[in-house]
């Protein structure tokens, strides 16, 4: 687990520099132009249409899957071991240090950036209008906290000590950035990192990871520090889960999830970012065509199933009788494709996680007074094709308005005035994303004042927050134990603990 010395000369060579400059030139805040620097690895010489030709028979992260399942308590124990061991060289490490691996780990992800866009397709259901900006995103968190990682440096009079070991335990809607956030976040700090992706997204996960793991092999880092499981029992997530061990776990997930771990271990660390029940509020001020088009956006990339998406739309006042909107909106989900992403015309994807419980009544139930204005269809024998459904008439307090779906429904709520419809988004458990589509600003004003959400954004969908731009976090049942964002200037600190140090002189 050691990094010879020799090898951290050998990092300030010219060699690094131009590490850095890709790094640097990569960096645009969500929308990273990183070049793909190596164009004989097979994946950059294929784009789009290519990509998602060999997603549907991808095998991509089977091999990885295989070679990193544990199936009993003495393996789980045995990479708690190996991690807590590659620890103390990777802790030791100056934040800078940390932080020139994880701008290589960006330019690893730039070049796989193929891999990652078939398996993401593959696996989890990806268009490339979805996964190509997530691949950015992924690659924008290396760079991001490796900013941060070099201003743990900087502080003076407290010396910053990572946590030793932090798990990892991502969701399968972004299979790709959600667990690169977590794993690269962890190592940062310097703490070692055990990852479990989801099971929907084991293969995208463990691509991400093996890019790591070359940046940490070129780096002269042992792979240790960075260990990838899937579990084949239950008791073995417990197992890890409820480790005296684990400092800390990050998950991304369901609040139930949350709460699951929660009783496996009470003391637990946890940084959980759960569930939503997300609103964008539409007033009589607002540019409506862009309204419309950002609500579908919101509401239907993915099928919905972004902890972000939009799940209702408020409209005030007189927008619930424009034709206007309701014509932009009929025109944007009527025409929407749905398919898989290997068939071209495909804009909305399949639903991953079964279409079952919940999401089955949400699909296929109306509660009192709602009627649909596109009623959801199944549209093939796996269940996993639904053309999206919008329901009017959901009435305050409803099992709709109150309800996660994760799925491809909007419900449309009216309210006379803003203060009630801000009312009827605060009453719901969770707090992640709000949106307004308003040009008063006065009511911007009010909006921000009394919405309680953590991502607020103003005439813009609500997905998509941007790294460092738009920190990601929720308020009331949308976050458990995270007091710090993703992707925000905090995030890294939270990880570990801050000790004082005597200022010298
Ligand atoms: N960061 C994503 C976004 O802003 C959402 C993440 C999630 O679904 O958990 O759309």
């Amino acid at each position: 687990g050691a990094v010879p010395s020799s090898k951290r000369t050998q990092d300030r060579s010219n060699e690094d520099l131009a590490y850095d400059d890709a790094a640097a030139a990569g960096f645009e805040s969500g929308f990273s132009n990183t070049p793909d620097t190596d164009p004989d690895l097979p994946g950059n010489r294929v784009w789009g249409a290519g990509i998602l030709a060999r997603a549907q028979e991808s095998e991509l992260g089977n091999d990885l899957i295989r070679d990193h399942t544990l199936e009993t308590a003495e393996q789980v124990e045995a990479a708690v071991d190996t991690a807590l061991t590659a620890s103390t060289a990777w802790s030791q490490l100056s934040g800078a240090e940390r932080a020139k691996v994880m701008d290589r780990v960006g330019v690893k992800l730039a070049n796989h950036r193929a891999d990652l866009l078939e398996v993401m397709a593959s696996e989890c259901g990806k268009t490339i209008d979805q996964g190509d900006p997530e691949v950015s995103e992924a690659i924008d968190f290396a760079h991001y906290y490796g900013k941060l990682a070099r201003e743990l440096d900087e502080v003076q009079g407290a010396e910053y000590q990572p946590s030793k070991l932090i798990v990892v335990t991502p969701p399968w809607n972004f299979p790709v950035a959600i667990p690169t956030g977590g794993v690269l976040s962890a190592l940062a700090s310097g703490s070692s990192v055990i990852i479990k992706p989801a099971k929907q997204a084991a293969r995208s996960g463990s691509v991400m990871v093996q890019a790591v793991w070359e940046a940490l092999d070129e780096a002269g880092i042992s792979r240790d520090v960075l260990q990838l499981v899937q579990l084949s029992e239950r008791e073995l997530g417990t197992q890890l889960v409820s480790h005296p061990a684990v400092d800390r776990l990050i998950l991304t997930g369901g609040y139930e999830t949350a709460e699951l771990f929660r009783s496996f271990r009470k003391d637990l660390p946890l940084l959980a970012e759960t569930s939503g029940k997300n609103a964008i509020i539409v007033t009589e001020s607002a540019d409506l065509d862009l309204a419309a088009k950002d609500v579908a956006y919101s509401a239907f990339a993915h099928a919905g199933q972004k902890c972000s998406a939009a799940s209702l739309v408020i409209l005030v006042g007189e927008v619930a009788t424009s034709r206007r909107f309701r014509n932009q909106l009929v025109d944007a989900v009527g025409s929407m494709q749905v398919g898989y992403p290997w068939e071209p015309a495909t804009q909305m994807g399949p639903i991953i996680g079964p279409a079952e419980g919940k999401l089955k009544r949400g699909l296929t139930q109306l509660n009192d007074g709602e009627r649909w204005i596109f009623e959801p269809q199944q549209l093939d024998e796996s269940g996993k094709l639904w053309s999206p459904g919008v329901r009017v008439g959901v009435r305050p307090g409803s099992e709709y308005h109150l309800t996660e779906y994760f799925g491809p429904i909007l419900g449309v709520m009216t309210a006379d005035t803003l203060e009630e419809a801000v009312e009827y988004v605060n009453a719901t458990d969770y707090g992640l994303t709000s949106g307004l589509h308003s040009l008063e600003v006065e009511e911007l004003e009010y909006w921000l004042e009394h919405v309680e959400a953590g991502n607020l954004y103003i005439n813009r969908g609500i997905t998509g927050a941007i790294v460092e731009r738009q920190a990601f976090g929720g308020w009331k049942k949308s976050a458990v134990g995270a007091t710090t964002k993703a992707g925000g200037p905090n995030y890294l600190v939270g990880l570990g603990e801050w000790r004082d140090v005597p200022l010298e002189g």
